[in-house]
């Protein structure tokens, strides 16, 4: 089985609880307006990669991570695969928080979603909304988004601990990339 990818971080503080592993999954068909991600909607776009690949470039890395980030572009767009890559990461003793712009109170009774929830820790849903911009909680940019807990490892008191933060890169080339969550317009002050 295959995933679409757009890129991945092996080592990341500032998406999700703790050190983690990210994956930013290629193609979302939800298009919010303001979307941050525009690069990643065109599902032809992007890499393909076997999911054991990503597993085992995960495995490589279990002990430095608290868990695995899908985000994106939309996991659930390639439900099959993160539910996959989320049991192997489940059985590392790892977490794994997915992120997804569908309604998860519209989509909880498909057997596909039943199946992810068995193997994932936090799933945070909802479209970005402009007009309900807020960064004042972790990892979202918006105000209708929501935690749903699947396991006892993380609670709303856990996930108040985090506040959004950037982390920026400068590769070998001088290549900048940015990633996190928070007002990235204030950041072409500083870079
Ligand atoms: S769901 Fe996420 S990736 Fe898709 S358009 Fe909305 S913000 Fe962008």
């Amino acid at each position: 089985m295959k995933i679409r990818i757009d890129s991945y971080l092996p080592l990341t503080d500032v998406e999700g609880p703790g050190t983690r592993f990210c994956i930013w999954v290629q193609g979302c068909s939800i298009h919010c307006e303001g979307c941050a991600n525009k690069h990643m909607w065109n599902p032809q776009e992007g890499t393909d990669f076997d999911v054991n690949e990503i597993v085992n470039l995960i495995e490589k890395y279990k002990d430095k991570i608290e868990g695995v980030t899908f985000l994106g572009g939309e996991p659930l767009e390639q439900i099959d695969a993160v539910s996959y890559i989320s049991k192997e990461v489940q059985n590392m003793g790892l977490t794994v928080l997915v992120f997804t712009g569908y309604d998860y109170n519209e989509i909880s009774a498909e057997e596909e979603i039943k199946e992810l929830q068995k193997h994932i820790d936090i799933l945070i849903d909802g479209k970005y909304e402009q007009d309900k911009r807020d960064f004042s909680r972790p990892w979202v940019g918006s105000s209708n988004q929501k935690y749903y807990f699947f396991s006892n490892k993380y609670n709303d008191d856990i996930i108040k601990s985090y506040k959004n933060k950037f982390e920026i890169r400068i590769d070998r080339h001088n290549k900048i990339s940015v990633n996190g969550m928070g007002k990235f317009e204030e950041l072409s002050d500083i870079i």
